[in-house]
């Protein structure tokens, strides 16, 4: 039964990226994923989402089968390496939110490309299967920044999957990263607090 969930949250993953083809604005459900961790850090003061709910991880577990299986250098998954990581997601929303803001001040047109790890734009246009009548250059702008921001990040975890062990980008996620450090300062606080 466990199984059969871990795969369905896998199938998750993968159909959000099918999703966009139909009509890009299912980019959006990204939001979900970057939102529900932190709504159940905050809540229970505990990091649920990665102990069982993410489909990113079912997903990466699928790699299990051809992985790899390398070792991992000891950069890649050191305090150094998510700092930097950690950084490029930061810069990635604040260039998404930038740009939509001069995109809604008529100072941009929207890019509605595909573009992986922010600067390599895909040459061809995405099919839209269902055309929505919302007519709004800055929402089409964010979906495909999300979904461009979404598919980077399967890819190099994808990548890690293959090389090295299949769950090798949870190490170094920023999702992990920064609920980490929320834990560990609250952890901190209530030793303080308790003498
Ligand atoms: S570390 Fe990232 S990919 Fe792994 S389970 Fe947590 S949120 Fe998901």
């Amino acid at each position: 039964m466990i199984q059969k969930n871990k795969k369905l949250f896998a199938g998750l993953t993968i159909g959000y990226f099918i999703l966009p083809f139909i009509n890009i604005y299912f980019a959006f459900l990204a939001l979900l994923c970057m939102g529900i961790p932190f709504y159940l850090l905050f809540k229970n003061n505990k990091n649920k989402w990665c102990s069982g709910i993410c489909p990113r991880a079912d997903y990466l577990s699928l790699f299990r089968v051809f992985s790899f299986g390398k070792k991992a250098p000891d950069w890649l998954l050191g305090d150094k390496f998510k700092r930097n990581l950690l950084m490029y997601f930061c810069f990635n929303l604040i260039f998404i939110t930038m740009s939509s803001f001069m995109v809604y001040s008529g100072n941009m047109a929207p890019i509605d490309k595909v573009r992986l790890f922010i600067a390599f734009q895909l040459p061809w246009n995405m099919p839209q299967l269902l055309t929505l009548s919302i007519d709004s250059p800055v929402l089409l702008h964010l979906a495909f920044r999300f979904y461009s921001l979404m598919l980077s990040s399967t890819i190099l975890g994808s990548f890690l999957a293959t090389v090295y062990k299949p769950r090798t980008w949870c190490v170094i996620c920023p999702v992990k990263t920064l609920s980490t450090a929320y834990l560990d300062r609250t952890n901190k606080t209530k030793e303080v607090q308790n003498g």
